[in-house]
């Protein structure tokens, strides 16, 4: 689509689809990680809410009613991650379902010898590989800013690894920043904090992020937008790289607060 196309586009859904002011205001006094946005940020956060919500399809799984704050709640964490990036990071793709609480997954995976096995597991979200985002309500709405735990956040981190080789825990890096840099950096960050798991060590993010570079960088993603003055000290250079990617300086908005 030409860059002029989309423009008129964006500025046409603008012009036409509103959020109710208190409804945003309710969402936004919820969500403590967001109180140190600039009002030019805040604007713009609004904006992409309104992008996001016309073009994604929220529905409910298990008879579960969504109503316009679940929507909104659950855009407006979507949308923090790509505030400096672009709507175009959430393309080729529509759907949103949310589960009132936990869900099951079922899938097979081959073990080192090439015997594929079938598991189970109870999970609070999923993101497929150009396909849907799936979402525990009880999880997405429950946010815990004590202890950085997001699964919005986390399933959206994923979305954008995706657009580059899969999930791997590296997304599209911008012109700016190096592909060497990155992977260094997060190498290293992920082997120590991996021999901290399997020593047993209190970790000072959730020992998930041990499972997978990927599932490293979706954690230190929940963590970087909601507590980020703990990624900013227990990983300096991590902290860097995600500041560049992002474009978000979230530890200065943080202490702005
Ligand atoms: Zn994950």
């Amino acid at each position: 689509m030409s860059w002029r196309l989309k423009n008129w586009q964006r500025d046409r859904i603008l012009k036409h689809e509103l959020l109710p002011p208190d409804l945003w205001q309710k969402v936004l006094t919820q969500l403590k990680f967001l109180h140190g946005l600039s009002p030019n940020e805040l604007t713009l956060l609004q904006q992409n809410v309104i992008l996001f919500l016309h073009n994604k399809q929220i529905s409910g799984a298990h008879d579960l009613l969504i109503t316009e704050e679940m929507r909104v709640v659950i855009a407006v964490q979507a949308c923090i991650l790509i505030l400096e990036l672009d709507m175009d990071y959430y393309d080729n793709w529509v759907e949103i379902i949310v589960y009132p609480g936990k869900f099951i997954i079922d899938y097979d995976y081959a073990d080192e010898i090439g015997i594929v096995h079938h598991a189970r597991q109870i999970v609070s979200g999923e993101s497929w590989l150009a396909g849907p985002v799936i979402l525990s309500w009880q999880d997405a709405a429950g946010f815990n800013v004590e202890s950085g735990y997001n699964v919005v956040i986390h399933e959206f981190a994923h979305k954008l690894d995706m657009l580059h080789e899969g999930a791997n825990g590296c997304p599209i890096l911008h012109a700016n920043m190096s592909a060497q840099a990155w992977h260094d950096i997060f190498s290293k960050a992920y082997t120590n904090f991996c021999k901290q798991v399997d020593l047993g060590e209190v970790t000072i993010i959730d020992p998930y992020a041990a499972e997978s570079p990927a599932e490293f960088f979706a954690v230190l993603s929940e963590v970087f937008f909601t507590l980020p003055l703990v990624i900013k000290q227990h990983f300096p250079s991590v902290y860097e790289q995600l500041a560049l990617f992002y474009r978000q300086d979230t530890a200065k908005r943080w202490s702005n607060l």
